[in-house]
C-alpha cells in the first residue's frame, strides 16, 4: 500500500489544499491528511473544526484519512507507515522553504517528499488570506470547499 501523509495546519482547508489532496489520490493508495499540533501557535479554528471541515469535504472517500499529530512529521510517518510526504508548491518562496525540510527529512529517515505544483486557478489561495477575509467579513466561500461554513 502506497501511503502518503499530507501535513499542514489547514486553518482552514482551502481549495488549494483540496486540489493537492485530490491529485495526490491519483498517485497514492491512501492520503493521510495530518494536522500538526503546535502548542505555541494560535489558530482561528479549533482542531476539531479543522478536522471536521476536511472530513466533510472528502465524505465518502475511503482512501482519505484525517488525523492530528505532534512532534516530527517523519516520526509520525514511521508510526503510521507512510512512505511519502505530500506537499504543494505555489511559488519560489514555498520551494526554498520546502527544499531544506525535504532534504533534512530524506537525510534523517530516507522518506521522500513528493511535490505537486498548485493548480493555476488556486495558486493564489492561502489559509492566512482566507482568515483575513473571514475576519473582515468578506466572501470567503469562493476560496474554500463548501464544507467550510462558519
Ligand atoms: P503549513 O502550516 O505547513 O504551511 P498549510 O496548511 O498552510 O500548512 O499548507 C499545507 C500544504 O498545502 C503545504 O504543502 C502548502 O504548500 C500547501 N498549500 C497551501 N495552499 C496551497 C495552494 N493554494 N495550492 C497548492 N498547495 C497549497
Amino acid at each position: 500500500m502506497r501511503r502518503a501523509i499530507f501535513p499542514g495546519s489547514f486553518d482552514p482547508i482551502t481549495l488549494g489544499h483540496h486540489d493537492i489532496i485530490s491529485r495526490g489520490l491519483e498517485l497514492f493508495d491512501e492520503v493521510v491528511v495530518a494536522i500538526g499540533v503546535n502548542a505555541n501557535k494560535k489558530y482561528m479554528f479549533s482542531l476539531e473544526e479543522r478536522m471536521g471541515f476536511i472530513e466533510k469535504a472528502f465524505k465518502g472517500k475511503p482512501n482519505i484519512k484525517v488525523v492530528s499529530y505532534s512532534g516530527l512529521t517523519v516520526d509520525f510517518c514511521k508510526e503510521i507507515e507512510a512512505g511519502f510526504i505530500l506537499r504543494g508548491l505555489r511559488n519560489p518562496a514555498d520551494f526554498e522553504f520546502e527544499k531544506a525540510i525535504a532534504h533534512t527529512n530524506k537525510v534523517l529517515t530516507g522518506i521522500d517528499t513528493v511535490f505537486l505544483l498548485t493548480a493555476s486557478g488556486t495558486s493564489f489561495i492561502s489559509s492566512s488570506i482566507v482568515r483575513d477575509v473571514i475576519r473582515n467579513g468578506g466572501d470567503y466561500t469562493r476560496l474554500v470547499p463548501a464544507a467550510v461554513r462558519i
